[in-house]
């Protein structure tokens, strides 16, 4: 595989869940160092590159509903809580030398910058990492909702999902060991066989507006660089 990228702006979902690594909560700083490689290598290939962080590592509005709070004030909780990730991303990538801008969708001016979709665009051109936090900034959603979302305002090429499986599969490869991997697929397709890849609004927002979505396994090394070059081996591509 030629190391020249074929996608010139992607989009990055990084779950919460996938900042914890092997603890039990909060962050862990081998993987915010991994992750921070892999992106510097996909930047310096001249790929312009925006993230999207979530923050089930900290707090989920919906968990702190069942344990009997207001659902908006646990939502609010939740976005807050993908404003600490993204801090420790930004933090962990100019840390290896690339330049980072968070935005939040929320305005906490002191500690980052509001969400302005121009404004991104244009550190994007640049060549800075721009970390979208604070999801849509509206309860009730979730951080693949705003990462579809995001991925449409700045048109990016890609988006990509990192989870801990290499694509998407008929069944949870870790529970059966018959589960066979999905090259591609339509939207369609994963919404009617309720494969679970991103919830259903993230879903529809892809479908309707083309959004190429790539699944793919966020530990596996150079994974991300392969994928920006065009190795459509790695992972599950929906379209
Ligand atoms: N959240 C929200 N609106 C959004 C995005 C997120 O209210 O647009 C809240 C919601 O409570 C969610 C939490 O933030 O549970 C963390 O986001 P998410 O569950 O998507 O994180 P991930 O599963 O990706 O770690």
């Amino acid at each position: 595989m030629s190391g020249k990228p074929v996608f010139q702006r992607i989009l990055l979902k990084l779950s919460g869940e996938a900042l914890m690594g092997p603890l039990a909560f909060g962050i862990s700083p081998d993987v915010m160092g991994f992750l921070a490689h892999e992106i510097k290598g996909v930047v310096e290939s001249g790929v312009q590159v925006a993230l999207v962080v979530g923050g089930g590592n900290i707090f989920r509005g919906e968990g702190l509903a069942h344990a009997g709070m207001d659902r908006v004030t646990g939502d609010h909780m939740g976005m807050l809580a993908t404003v600490i990730n993204a801090l420790a991303l930004q933090d962990a990538i100019e840390r290896v030398g690339v330049p980072v801008r968070v935005q939040s969708a929320l305005r906490i001016n002191e500690v980052c910058e509001d969400y302005i979709r121009r404004k991104a665009v244009r550190h994007l051109e640049k060549g800075r990492v721009v970390i979208f936090s604070a999801g849509t900034g509206n309860p009730f959603f979730t951080t693949d909702s705003a990462a579809a979302l995001r991925a449409i305002e700045i048109n990016a090429d890609l988006m990509l999902k990192a989870t801990k499986v290499d694509g998407i599969y008929t069944a949870d490869p870790k529970k059966h060991a018959d589960a066979r991997k999905y090259e591609q697929l339509t939207y369609d397709e994963a919404l009617s066989r309720r494969l679970g890849v991103m919830d259903q609004t993230a879903m529809v927002l892809c479908r309707d507006h083309g959004v190429h979505l790539c699944v793919y396994d966020m530990e596996r090394p150079k994974a991300l660089q392969a994928i920006v070059c065009g190795d459509a081996t790695i992972g599950t591509h929906v379209r």
